[in-house]
C-alpha cells in the first residue's frame, strides 16, 4: 500500500465530496488532523459534520476525493478493518451484558488474547474512565454519563490510532456534561490517541479541542486553535457562530499601510473607525466589521475637556437596555446614524480604566466603583483597532 511520506497525520481528507443525490452533503473538503490531536468538527445541524466523520470510520464512501489514515488510502477498507473506533450519541451498550462484558466484547470477537489477557485490557480501560469497580453491574444500573463511559471504554480497549466521537454528550444534562467535557480532555491527554469529535456547541469545541475546523453547507470555512477561530475569525459566519459579535456595515474611507479607516452607518453618518489593513481592500469598498461585545470598554461622563483618543476607536452614545447576567452585565448602546452596539462588562469591583478618557470636550470618568451602567446614560465606547476585525462583506 502506498504510504503518504511527507507527514505523519492520524487522519487526512484530500478533496472530498459526498453526494446523496443532489445534495453535497460534504464539499470538497481538505482536512488534515494530527497524531494525538484534539480535533473538533463544528457547526449547525446539516453542515455535514456527521458525514465527514462516517466516512473517516468507513460507514459511508466518498463520491469523490480521498480518505487517508495514519497515511494509508482507505477507500475500499471497512470499518472493522480500519485503525479507527466510533463512539456515538446513543451509547449501544448490550444491556444483558455485564459492563466488564460489553468492553470486552470487541476483543472477544477477534480473539485478541487468552480470557486472562482480554480481562486484564477491559478493567484496564474501565480504570481509564474511572469505572473500575463497576465492572460486574449491568448498563441499566448505571448513569447516563456512567454509560457514556463505559462506551468510551470499549470505544478505547482495542488503542485504535483514532477515536472518532459523534455528539457523545449530546444526551447529558448541561452541569454533567460540563464534568464530562473536562474528563474526555483528560482522558485524551493521557491516552494520547488523536480524537475526531463533532459538535454544534462551540462551547463544547473551544473548551476540548487543540484545533477546530469551523463547518457550514458542506464546507469547511476556517481550522484553527480555538484562540484563533475565537480572536481571528475569518469570514461573517465563524464570527458569527462562535461567540458574540457586532457586526457593522461601512465604507472604507481611507486606506493606510497599518490601518483601514471605515466610515459607518447611512451616508456615513458619523461613526469612523479603523481597522488593521486587508490584502485587497480599497478606498470605497464597502465591508462588514466585527467586534466582540467585550472588547469594547465603556466609561461615564463627568466632565468637559478634550485629549487625544490614544488611537482607540471611540464613540458617544447612550444606554437603551442593561441586561443583568450574573458574572456580567450586557448593554445594549444606540449610537448616532442608527448604529447600536451591544457591550459586556464584567461585574464586580474591576476598574475598567486606569485613566479617564475625553471625547468632544467633556470626560468620561473610569468606572472604578464596580457600579454598573444605567439605562439612558450617556456613555463613552472605546476599542482597539487591533480587535476590529473586518470581513470583506
Ligand atoms: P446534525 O448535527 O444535525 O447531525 P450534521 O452537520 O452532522 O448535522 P449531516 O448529518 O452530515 O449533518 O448531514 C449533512 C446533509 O446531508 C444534510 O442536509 C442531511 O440531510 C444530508 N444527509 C445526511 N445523510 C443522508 C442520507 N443518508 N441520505 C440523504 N441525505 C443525507
Amino acid at each position: 500500500m502506498q504510504v503518504k511520506e511527507q507527514d505523519r497525520n492520524a487522519v487526512e481528507l484530500s478533496s472530498v465530496t459526498k453526494r446523496f443525490g443532489d445534495v453535497a452533503a460534504v464539499d470538497d473538503v481538505n482536512l488534515s488532523i494530527r497524531e494525538g490531536e484534539f480535533f473538533s468538527m463544528l457547526g449547525p445541524s446539516g453542515c455535514g459534520k456527521t458525514t465527514t466523520l462516517r466516512m473517516i470510520a468507513g460507514f459511508e464512501h466518498p463520491s469523490m476525493g480521498e480518505i487517508y489514515i495514519e497515511g494509508v488510502p482507505v477507500a475500499g477498507v471497512p470499518p472493522f478493518r480500519r485503525n479507527v473506533n466510533t463512539v456515538f450519541q446513543s451509547y449501544a451498550l448490550f444491556p444483558h451484558m455485564s459492563v466488564a462484558e460489553n468492553v470486552a466484547f470487541g476483543l472477544q470477537a477477534t480473539h485478541a488474547g487468552t480470557k486472562a489477557e482480554i480481562a486484564e485490557r477491559a478493567q484496564h480501560a474501565l480504570d481509564l474512565v474511572r469505572l473500575g469497580n463497576y465492572g460486574k453491574r449491568r448498563p441499566r444500573q448505571m448513569s447516563g454519563g456512567q454509560q457514556q463511559r463505559v462506551a468510551l471504554a470499549r470505544a478505547l480497549v482495542n488503542r485504535p490510532a483514532v477515536l472518532l466521537l459523534d455528539e457523545p454528550l449530546g444526551a447529558l444534562d448541561l452541569k454533567l456534561r460540563k464534568e464530562m467535557q473536562l474528563e474526555l480532555k483528560n482522558l485524551q491527554t493521557q491516552v494520547g490517541i488523536t480524537f475526531v469529535y463533532v459538535t454544534h456547541d462551540q462551547e463544547e469545541a473551544l473548551t476540548m479541542s487543540d484545533r477546530i475546523a469551523v463547518m457550514s453547507g458542506g464546507k469547511v470555512l476556517q481550522v484553527g486553535s480555538p484562540a484563533e477561530i475565537y480572536e481571528r475569525p475569518n469570514c461573517r459566519f465563524v464570527a458569527d457562530f462562535i461567540g458574540q459579535s457586532n457586526f457593522l456595515q461601512g465604507q472604507v474611507a481611507e486606506v493606510g499601510p497599518e490601518l483601514v479607516t471605515i466610515t459607518i452607518g447611512e451616508n456615513g453618518s458619523g461613526l469612523t473607525v479603523r481597522s488593521p489593513r486587508l490584502d485587497g481592500v480599497q478606498t470605497g469598498s464597502a465591508v462588514t466589521l466585527a467586534v466582540r461585545p467585550e472588547k469594547i470598554n465603556l466609561s461615564r461622563i463627568a466632565d468637559a475637556h478634550e485629549t487625544s483618543s490614544n488611537g482607540l476607536n471611540r464613540a458617544v452614545g447612550r444606554i437603551k437596555q442593561a441586561i443583568y447576567m450574573g458574572t456580567a452585565t450586557q448593554y445594549l448602546v444606540d449610537l448616532p446614524g442608527a448604529v447600536s452596539l451591544t457591550v459586556e462588562r464584567q461585574n464586580g469591583g474591576n476598574a475598567q480604566h486606569d485613566t479617564p478618557s475625553y471625547k468632544d470636550g467633556r470626560l468620561f470618568a473610569p468606572n472604578t466603583d464596580g457600579g454598573r451602567f444605567v439605562e439612558h446614560e450617556e456613555v463613552l465606547l472605546e476599542w482597539s483597532p487591533a480587535v476590529t476585525l473586518l470581513l470583506e462583506k
